[in-house]
């Protein structure tokens, strides 16, 4: 029997329909350096329509990319609404991508119009004259264009307030089928070119709404969410759209990236909730422990992209009251994947080791574990093996290359390994590109990090594998000193001998300024890899007690 149901296509344009009528009177901020910018929804929305218009005009029409090489701000929110609302496709370009890769997925893209701050034109001048697809280049904001310029024809841009200038406010969003691309993104690449995924319009309206629940993140109208995490991240995980179609104000802070306009925007703005990944918030926290900061506005902070260190998630809490939540994802996975809820009965000590695991999937996820040999994993919270993941969200393939390794059976293998307990909670022990095998036995380097940056002298560490005659591989550990503070690498270990296995604990250590981070901010083990192996790092060993 069929239903009675109506059926309607889960459009992006949905999306920008309700935040538009429910919501007008809530806000977008923009972070200036010194000053706010404020937009209603109800001004965003007819400047959204005006740069719809305003595109047309430039001839982007169904189905073509337009790139955004863009910070957070409120012109980047409006290319979210009006590109895919438009039935073109919004491709978010990394702005901190080398320039062969920001070629590449320029060129894989074959973006047509590129929106661009004028803060990062000249890093745009390096690579775009040799990108055949692009037409004209759009550029949002005053700044120095000679790089662009000295291109000659495709320099020549045009001005994004002259682009939507005198447009109507209105604009007849058209039909599309749900299936149809709405956004994409490239993962960072740390190995090979960056793999493209394209979103569909489906697939951001259901992940949007699962960004509001409460099994979730919970985005709500009572909400002001500071979007830390860029924009051309994951989407900045979603939260753009889902604070959009929920009413809650949206915090834009640009280019302002480092701890100390973070925390004035925090202190000024008030946000009850933020994204990003744990290295920021790292940095935020020594800022406002050294200065006094408040940071009690948030309800709470979602935190992922890598392992959230437990003694972060602590001091956030003892300090000022914030819940730091856990959540796991990547760009494949649009990337709300899984969040770190504890268990209504855990509590205590119970209850911290549950939010340093990647949580539960949230509903409309699958995730499995499949061993070395292909075959599921019990869900036992012991068996090892790498996650793989189904859903209306997950990808399906990559954009323009074919990789049927990185699939298996309908789902994506998502080179994360780990385990499932009975409960439905992961816990990632380590990627599968990162894992150190000793002895044939498998040393999580997650857990290894997690210990040693509870140690109060202890910044930041990354332990990666190293080459050993004996062991085949060696954890070493790097480790990045608080300031003014020393501590001998025997009593970082012995610090670790009642938190890991004893065979765990790392010989050989090295002590870094600070660890490398890929273009979206995690640790880059690859680059500490390469200079290890170049014989850059100093490494100390650990005696052995007699
Ligand atoms: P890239 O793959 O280029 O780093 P993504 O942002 O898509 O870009 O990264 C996804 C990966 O980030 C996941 O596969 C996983 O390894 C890691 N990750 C994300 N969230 C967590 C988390 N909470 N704990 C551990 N690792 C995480």
């Amino acid at each position: 029997m069929r239903s009675t149901m109506q059926e309607s296509q889960l459009l992006v344009r949905e999306i920008l329909r309700h935040g538009q009528q429910v919501y007008g009177t809530s806000e977008i901020v923009t972070f200036e350096g010194e000053e706010f910018r404020r937009a209603t929804f109800s001004d965003v929305s007819r400047r959204v329509a005006q740069l719809a218009h305003g595109l047309s005009g430039l001839g982007v029409g169904l189905g073509d990319r337009v790139g955004t090489f863009c910070f957070n701000h409120q012109e980047h929110l409006e290319a979210y609404l009006a590109i895919p609302s438009m039935g073109a496709v919004l491709h978010t370009l990394n702005v901190r991508l080398f320039p062969e890769q920001l070629k590449y997925v320029i060129d894989h893209a074959e973006d047509k119009v590129i929106i661009c701050d004028a803060a990062m034109a000249g890093a745009l001048a390096r690579v775009v004259g040799e990108c055949s697809t692009v037409e004209r280049i759009v550029v949002v904001g005053e700044g120095d264009l000679s790089a662009l310029e000295a291109l000659g024809e495709i320099g020549v841009t045009i001005a994004y307030t002259d682009l939507i200038a005198g447009k109507p406010t209105e604009y007849e969003w058209p039909d599309l089928d749900e299936r149809e691309a709405a956004a994409m993104c490239f993962t960072s690449g740390t190995t090979g070119n960056p793999k493209g995924v394209a979103y569909s319009h489906r697939s951001t309206y259901l992940h949007s709404l699962a960004s509001t629940s409460s099994a979730t993140l919970g985005i709500a109208s009572t909400d002001r969410v500071l979007v830390v995490v860029p924009q051309f991240h994951a989407n900045a995980w979603g939260i753009p759209y889902a604070a959009w179609l929920s009413g809650a104000d949206l915090i834009m802070p640009k280019q302002f990236l480092q701890a100390e306009p973070l925390v004035k925007i925090i202190e000024a703005e008030r946000p009850t909730f933020a994204g990003a990944v744990p290295t920021i918030w790292n940095e935020v926290l020594r800022y406002a422990e050294s200065h006094g900061s408040d940071l009690s506005s948030f309800r709470g902070i979602v935190c992922g992209g890598s392992a959230v260190p437990l003694s972060l998630m602590q001091r956030f809490q003892e300090l000022y009251g914030v819940k730091i939540i856990q959540a796991w994802g990547m760009t494949e996975t649009s990337p709300l994947a899984s969040v770190a809820i504890p268990p209504r009965e855990a509590v205590g000590d119970d209850a911290w080791t549950y939010r340093t695991k990647a949580g539960r999937v949230a509903f409309g996820v699958e995730a499995r574990v499949v061993d070395g040999a292909g075959n599921v994993a019990p869900r036992d919270g012991q068996s090892v093996g790498e996650f793989e993941v189904r859903g209306p969200w997950v990808t399906g393939a990559y954009y323009g290359d074919p990789t049927p390794d990185r699939f298996h059976d309908g789902w994506l293998r998502t080179g994360d390994v780990g385990t499932i307990d009975e409960q439905g909670f992961l816990t990632i022990t380590d990627r599968t590109k990162d894992v150190i095998k000793t002895g044939g036995e498998w040393i999580s380097s997650v857990e290894l990090e997690n210990a040693l940056m509870g140690h109060p002298a202890v910044f930041e560490a990354a332990v990666v594998a190293i080459p050993d005659d004996r062991w085949d591989e060696r954890p070493l550990a790097c480790v990045v000193l608080n300031e003014g503070t020393e501590v001998s690498v025997a009593e970082l270990a012995s610090y670790l001998t009642d938190k890991v296995a004893k065979w765990w604990v790392p010989e050989r250590w090295s002590f870094v300024s600070e660890v490398p981070k890929t273009s979206v901010g995690k640790f880059d083990k690859k680059v500490l890899r390469a200079e290890f192996a170049k014989g850059d790092l100093e490494v100390v060993a650990l005696e052995k007690k007699a």
